[in-house]
C-alpha cells in the first residue's frame, strides 16, 4: 500500500501571439501551436526530440471499448478537416525525456512521461514548463513572439485541459471508481485549485474561485473531454496490457505551478485510489445530491464555509469532504497495511495533506506558499486593496492570466517561486535533469533513450511501442505493453551494446509495421 503508482500529467498550454502570415492575417491557433512544437525539436534542443513529422505512431494508439466510436470519429474529423500544413502528425513529437510534445485541440501540449510517484510527477511537470519555454525562446530568437500560459481558461470563455493519468488494475470496477471519486474530485480544488478570477464560463459574474475548471463541468460521468465535460471521464485507452490495466483519465484538474499543490493533487488522488483498490469498504460512503452544482458551490467560496448536500441529508464543506477521505487514508496507513509507513513518498504526501487541511480550516491565508489558489488570491487581494479595484477590473483579470505566464520575467507564479514565496519541492538542477533524461523506472526510459541515442533511426513512438529501422531499412515495431518494464535497470546494458537500431533490433522481439 502506497501513494506510488504509474502516472503522468498532460498539459495543454494557452498562448497569445501577434504573428501574421504573408497576407497580414493572424496565424491560426493550429499553425501557431505547430510552430511552438516544431521549434523545440528544431532549436537548440535538436537531438532532444524526434524530428517532427516522424514523431508519433498514430496507428498504435489503440482505441478500446467505449472509446472506439469517439476515437475513430475524432481521427476522421481531424484528418479530413485539416489542410496539409495543419496535419497534426507534423507537430507531434517524442522527447528524449520520454514525454510527448504535440498539438492537441489547437494548443501545444506537453504530456509527461510515465513516472511512479507524485514527486516525480511534479518534477516532470516542471520539466514540461522548461520545454515549452525553450520552444518560445527559439521562436523569439527568430523574431517570432509567442507567450505561453500554463492555465486552463483564456478569460474569453474557452477552457483547455490538464489531464492526470493513473494506472489502475482492471479488476477495480469502474462504477466504484466513479462513485467514490466524484465527491473527492468535487472537493479537491480546496487543496489543489489554481484559482480563477471570474465566475461562470465567460466570467459573466465578478468574483474569485478556487478552480479553473469547475464552471466548465456539465456532467457526472461521460466520454467527452471538450463538450459536456464530465467529472469522471470514461475514456478507456490504457496504453498498456488491456486486460490487466486501466488508465484512469482525470480531466477536471487544474494546471498547477505551485509544487505542493501539484503534489497534493496527484498524491491525494492516488492515495484514495489505493484505498479503493485494497480496502474498498474503508472508502467514505458519500454520495452528493448534485455533484456538478456542488463543484461550483465549493469552487466559488474562498472562505471555505459553503456546504453541499449529501444524498442522506448531511451538509458538508469541501474541507469536511477532504477530511473524510484523508482520515480513511490515514487510518489505512497506520492500520498496519504493509509498506505505508516505511514509504517516504507516502509519508510526504499524507503529511502535507494533513498539515494543509488543518491550516486551511484555521486560516486559509496561512497556506499561501503551498496552495496555489490561496497564493493567487492573496496577491490579488493585496492589489485590489491598494488599487481599489473590483474583481472585474481589467487589471485584475490580466493579473490572473499573467499568473500563469511561463516567462520568468513576466509570470507571477514563476516569480513568486524564484523569490521563495511559493515553496519548491524540486530544484532547478532536478528539473533540468528531467528535461534531459527519462524517468529510470518506467518504459519511458527506453523510449527516451532510443530517441536520444538513435535519432532518426527511431521512426515513431507511442506510449506502448517504439518503431525502429532495421538493417534493410524496414520499419519494425517493438511493443512496450507494461509501463514498469523496459526500465533503465532492464535495458541500459542492452542499449549500451548497440550504436544502431538495426543491431539493437537483433536482440529485441519486433514485428513488421
Ligand atoms: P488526449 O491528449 O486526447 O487526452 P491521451 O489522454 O491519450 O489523449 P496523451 O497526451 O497521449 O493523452 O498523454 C497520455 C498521458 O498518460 C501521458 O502523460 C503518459 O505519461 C500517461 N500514460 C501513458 N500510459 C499510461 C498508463 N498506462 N497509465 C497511466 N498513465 C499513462
Ligand atoms: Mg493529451
Ligand atoms: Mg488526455
Amino acid at each position: 500500500m502506497t501513494v506510488r503508482r504509474v502516472m503522468g500529467i498532460e498539459t495543454e498550454l494557452g498562448f497569445t501571439s501577434d504573428q501574421v502570415d504573408a497576407q497580414g492575417r493572424p496565424l491560426t491557433p493550429m499553425l501557431l501551436s505547430g510552430q511552438v512544437v516544431q521549434a523545440y525539436a528544431a532549436g537548440a534542443h535538436a537531438g532532444a526530440a524526434l524530428p517532427t513529422g516522424s514523431g508519433w505512431d498514430y496507428a498504435d494508439e489503440t482505441p478500446l471499448r467505449d472509446a472506439r466510436g469517439y476515437e475513430m470519429a475524432r481521427a476522421l474529423a481531424d484528418r479530413s478537416q485539416l489542410t496539409d500544413v495543419e496535419d497534426p502528425t507534423i507537430a507531434n513529437t517524442v522527447l528524449a525525456n520520454g514525454a510527448r510534445f504535440y498539438v492537441d485541440h489547437a494548443h501545444p501540449e506537453y504530456s509527461s512521461p510515465e513516472v511512479t510517484s507524485p514527486t516525480e510527477a511534479v518534477r516532470y511537470d516542471r520539466a514540461g514548463e522548461q520545454v515549452a519555454l525553450a520552444a518560445a525562446r527559439t521562436l523569439a530568437g527568430r523574431g517570432q513572439q509567442v507567450r505561453l500560459y500554463k492555465n486552463n481558461v483564456d478569460g474569453k470563455g474557452a477552457s483547455y485541459g490538464t489531464h492526470e493519468n493513473y494506472l489502475v488494475p482492471r479488476t477495480v470496477p469502474f462504477e466504484r471508481i466513479a462513485r467514490d471519486l466524484i465527491p473527492f474530485l468535487v472537493a479537491r480544488p480546496v487543496i489543489a485549485g489554481a484559482g480563477r478570477v471570474g465566475l461562470g464560463q465567460t466570467s459573466e459574474r465578478p468574483g474569485f474561485q478556487l478552480s479553473q475548471r469547475a464552471d466548465y463541468l456539465e456532467a457526472e460521468v461521460g466520454l467527452e473531454t471538450t463538450l459536456r465535460r464530465p467529472i469522471i471521464n470514461t475514456r478507456d485507452e490504457p496504453h498498456a496490457t488491456p486486460h490487466l490495466w486501466r488508465r484512469l483519465h482525470v480531466i477536471v484538474g487544474d494546471a498547477t505551478m505551485a509544487d505542493v499543490t501539484t503534489l497534493l493533487a496527484v498524491g491525494s488522488l492516488s492515495a484514495v485510489l489505493r484505498l479503493l483498490e485494497t480496502d474498498p469498504g474503508a472508502v467514505p460512503d458519500i454520495t452528493l445530491r448534485a455533484p456538478v452544482a456542488a463543484a461550483q458551490v465549493i469552487s466559488h467560496d474562498p472562505t471555505l464555509r459553503a456546504t453541499v448536500e449529501t444524498l442522506d441529508g448531511r451538509h458538508l464543506t469541501g474541507l469536511d469532504l477532504l477530511e473524510a477521505y484523508l482520515e480513511a487514508v490515514e487510518e489505512a496507513a497506520v492500520g498496519g497495511h504493509e509498506g505505508w509507513v516505511r514509504d517516504e513518498e507516502t509519508r510526504l504526501v499524507l503529511g502535507r495533506w494533513r498539515t494543509v487541511l488543518d491550516a486551511l480550516r484555521v486560516d486559509p491565508a496561512s497556506c499561501a506558499a503551498q496552495v496555489e489558489w490561496v497564493a493567487k488570491f492573496s496577491l490579488l487581494e493585496r492589489f485590489r486593496d491598494r488599487a481599489g479595484a473590483a474583481w472585474d477590473d481589467p487589471r485584475v483579470q490580466a493579473m490572473d492570466i499573467q499568473w500563469h505566464d511561463l516567462d520568468p520575467a513576466r509570470g507571477l507564479a514563476v516569480r513568486l517561486r524564484a523569490a521563495g514565496q511559493l515553496e519548491r519541492l524540486v530544484d532547478d538542477a532536478a528539473i533540468a535533469a528531467a528535461v534531459a533524461e527519462p524517468p529510470a523506472d518506467t518504459r519511458a526510459w527506453f523510449r527516451g533513450e532510443v530517441v536520444r541515442r538513435f535519432g532518426t533511426d527511431v521512426r515513431a513512438a507511442s506510449w506502448d511501442s517504439v518503431v525502429l529501422l532495421d538493417e534493410r531499412g524496414r520499419v519494425r515495431r517493438v511493443q512496450l505493453p507494461e509501463p514498469t518494464s523496459a526500465t533503465r535497470e532492464q535495458t541500459a546494458a542492452l542499449l549500451d551494446r548497440h550504436t544502431r537500431t538495426a543491431s539493437l533490433l537483433t536482440e529485441l522481439v519486433s514485428e513488421d509495421v
